[in-house]
Formats: C-alpha cells, structure tokens, sequence
C-alpha cells in the first residue's frame, strides 16, 4: 500500500485553496492578480502523487505558487508524519521538472486527544468568554462594537517596537498588501511588484476574507528567498525567513478543539500569552512571546511546545516560525466557496480582540486575570 494518501491530499490542497480544487487537478492560481496577460482555466495544476507540488504556466506568480507549495508541502508532511516508506516519484507533469524534496521530518507531532482537552479545561470551574478576557485585559480592549482599524493600531504598537515593520494582507498569498511602522503612525499601500513605489495609505477596515498580519517583523524589503531558490532561479519575496528582523512570536490556533474547551484550557497554560483575538468565525488564536534569538532557537522551543499544546487540539502546521494570522480590529466580509466565489456574510464579521499584554510573564493567565 502506498504511504500517500491520496483522499487527505486532496483535502489539504482544497483547504488551502478554499475548497476549489477540481479532481484533475486544475484550479485558479492563487497568484492569477499577478498574471500578465490572460489567465486561463488550465494555467494552473496541483500534482499530489509524489513530492506534493503545484505548477503555474506563467512566471510572474512564482512568489506565490512557491510560497504556496511550501505551505502544500509543510501541511502533508505533517499529516503523513511517521511514513518513512512515502516513495519518490518523479512528478507525473513528465516535464523534466524535478520533485521538490520532501522538507526534513520533525519531533513526531503527538494527536489531538479529546479527553485530556476535556479533563485540562475541566479544571477551570468558571466559563472563559470573550466579554470576561476583554473586562481583564491588561491593556484595555475596546468593546466589540467599539473595534476598528484603530483597535489594529492600538495591537500592533503595542507588540512592536518602535519602527518595527509590520506586513499586512488582505489576499493571503500576497507579499504583503500594507505595511505598518509601529509606534510611528506610519502605514503604506506595497505594490506587487518590485521596483513599484509604496504609497501612504490608511489601514484598510477589513478585507473579502478577512485581513492577517506577519507574525514577526521584517524588513520589509525584497529579498531573494533561499529556502525556494533552486539553481540560478532566484526567488524574491518580502514574507519569508530572510525577510525576519525578531523570532517573537509564536501563533496557538485549533480547528479541533471546542472553543469554549479550547479557551479554559488556554486561560491555565503557564505560557506568557500576548494576545488573544478571533478569526472573524468561532477560531480563537493566541500570540505567545518567545523572544527566540534566532530561528533554530525558535523551532526548539516551538518543538517542546507541541508536546504539550497538540494533545488539546492546537494545530502544529500554525506553529511554523514565520505565519500569518488574523490582525484584530479588522473586518471578514465572506468565505471563499467550493468554486472560488467569494460567499458574503450577511453582515461583516469583526476579528475580535479580547486580551493584549505586551510584557506576558510565563504565568497562566488565569491567574493574573482574577
Ligand atoms: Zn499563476
């Protein structure tokens, strides 16, 4: 029997892609924005067999489609954790195009266990909600009906230092759609290209999907991305490793876990909790502060954590040293379907901030929040 397995795959590829991915493979590009001239229905195929990788017909995208196959790849590997046996066969393009490598495997990631989620949150006797985190909030949270841009203005400056930059998306395979200086006001448009000129531009007040920002600061300059450059084929970006001015913050998210459940178990971790915010549906994302010196650093520490967080549901594929998660204050206006079309809400969903704490010890936080 094969270690690839085919059906989860195809549902990593979909999830990542919003759900529109066609059983031939073919689909939009996630950086058709870039595409010059014409997009068509076929420039753009998803191979699962082998190494995972996904292919466009045009270059412009590239930044995109790469950063694309890195997340494609980081999330099966994850999912097929354990198969030493996954054979290497080459791409079935039959294009000379050589299978990317598999990226090296990692500390097994142990599964969620319901019951220990259970039986950790149970400890909490009192219900978590978001109203009571915002009440106790060491920095002092806007009421929901009070969040906007200024709510995101008030969150970044509090985590960033002074001049720190920030990258900021409303499309979530850009290189970034704004960037914030922290503590300075300062807020532009970035063009897709290099070589464009950024404009100053106010925060935007949501997004189609919703807004996300970098978790660490960066630079904010083009920088060739050696983690996807093979060859002479340099690739550019502004989002990736190279691109890291701090290794700060790690991102605690679950897709599994009972929101309530999920919430009391957070409240008692002895972890120094930054920041609490939703993703515009029921997700609860938390900002740990590691303050790692550099990436390997991070990915130790980040390593030890899964041990312990994974078990109650935190997903591991968020935990990666460079993530993008959901910036508060702003606005989702839908969901992407099965077919690529953007779904509306009825109404704007807010991505909420319920805690900020700059300067988190390694407490839990239900124990500074009485
Ligand atoms: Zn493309």
């Amino acid at each position: 029997m094969s270690a690839e397995n085919l059906a989860i795959r195809q549902r990593i590829a979909a999830a990542l892609l919003n759900g529109a991915l066609g059983d031939d493979g073919f689909t939009v590009c996630p950086g058709a924005h870039l595409h010059q001239g014409k997009s068509a229905l076929r420039d753009f195929r998803v191979i699962l067999t082998g190494a995972p990788t996904a292919f466009c017909f045009h270059s412009s995208c590239s930044t995109v489609v790469d950063e694309f196959n890195l997340e494609l790849r980081r999330r099966i590997a994850a999912a097929e954790r354990g198969d030493d046996l996954r054979p290497r066969t080459p791409s079935m393009m039959g294009d000379g195009v050589p299978p990317a490598p598999m990226p090296p495997r990692r500390l097994k990631r142990p599964p969620f266990e319901p019951l220990k989620l259970a039986q950790f949150a149970g400890q909490c006797r009192r219900e978590i909600t978001l109203d009571w985190l915002s009440a106790r909030s060491p920095v002092p949270v806007p009421t929901a009906a009070a969040q906007g841009p200024e709510t995101a203005r008030l969150f970044l400056d509090a985590l960033y230092d002074t001049d720190e930059r920030v990258l900021v998306f409303t499309r979530f395979y850009s290189q970034g759609d704004f960037m914030v200086t922290a503590g300075s006001g300062g807020c532009v448009r970035l063009a897709d290209k290099q070589g464009v000129e950024s404009v100053t531009s106010p925060l935007p007040h949501g997004g189609p999907e919703g807004v996300w920002f970098l978790n660490q600061p960066i630079t904010g300059d083009w920088k060739i991305n050696n983690a996807t450059t093979q060859g002479g084929d340099a690739r550019w970006g502004r989002r990736h490793g190279d691109c890291v001015t701090a290794w700060r913050y790690l991102v605690l998210e679950s897709d599994v876990a009972d929101p309530d459940l999920w919430l009391r178990a957070l409240v008692q971790l002895p972890l120094p909790i930054a920041a609490i915010y939703t993703s515009g549906g029921i997700s609860i994302h938390a900002l740990i502060r590691l303050d790692a010196e550099d990436k390997p650093t991070f990915d130790a520490i980040r390593d030890e954590l899964v041990q312990v967080v994974c078990p109650l549901g935190a997903d591991a594929a968020a935990m990666t040293a460079v993530r993008l998660t959901r910036l508060p204050g702003m606005l989702r206006h839908g969901k992407t379907n099965k077919e690529g079309t953007l779904q509306r809400y009825d109404r704007p969903r807010l991505q909420r901030l319920a805690w900020l704490n700059p300067e988190p010890e390694l407490e839990a936080l239900v124990e500074i929040a009485k």
